[in-house]
């Protein structure tokens, strides 16, 4: 079975507009994640680091963070086709929660989630999904197919076109599956091709 690495916040986890929503509140503002243009994490106005620790700092919040739309069937499907394999910057100490979090949210068996400080490489994959566009191209550096999963900080588009697969979403169109499931998604869809095309029969 191919292994597909997946990051978790912002490709399965819709994290930022919670913690948006608490930064609205105490500021008056109205951000959504369109004002994140860059990699730091930031909007005209705020460092949005420090909230992000605090949404995983609360245990209800952070376990009640709702999965990217379309993200948890989709996952549900793959996982009947590859080995998922998480692969996160989150601090190990949220391990647990992220954990349990896996398994409420996605409904899949979230026992293989690595926690790296940066470099995702390390680990054994053989199909990197990624929204940031540093984590995609080091994989693909090592002649492995990564999959940009696109988001507002992917500002810098002359990198964007220089990545051949990338998304929006995990519900673009419909597909078919062999054994007559009813699909969900341009993502599902670019996996399977990329598995296909760049894995072939391993
Ligand atoms: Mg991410």
């Amino acid at each position: 079975m191919l292994k597909l690495g997946l990051d978790i916040d912002s490709v399965v986890c819709e994290m930022i507009p919670t913690v948006l929503q608490k930064v609205n509140t105490k500021h008056r503002t109205a951000l959504t994640k369109k004002d994140i243009i860059d990699w730091n994490m930031e909007t005209s106005q705020f460092k949005l680091y420090n909230e992000i620790i605090d949404t995983f700092d609360d245990m209800n919040i952070m376990l009640g963070l709702p999965p990217v739309l379309g993200a948890k069937p989709a996952l549900r499907i793959l996982a009947e086709d590859f080995e998922l394999i998480f692969i996160t910057t989150r601090p190990k100490e949220y391990a647990q929660q992220t954990k349990r979090w896996v398994w409420s949210m996605l409904a899949v068996d979230g026992s293989e989630i690595h926690h790296v400080e940066r470099d995702k490489n390390g680990i054994d994959v053989d199909i990197l999904v990624d929204d940031n566009l540093g984590n995609v191209f080091k994989f693909a550096g090592q002649g492995k197919p990564a999959i940009v999963f696109d988001q507002p900080w992917n500002s810098e588009k002359a990198f964007l076109e220089r990545v051949s697969i990338f998304w929006k979403d995990w519900a673009e169109r419909p597909i078919h599956r062999a054994h007559g499931w009813l699909g969900v998604g341009g993502a599902l869809f670019t996996i399977y091709e990329v598995a296909e095309k760049y894995c072939g029969d391993r």
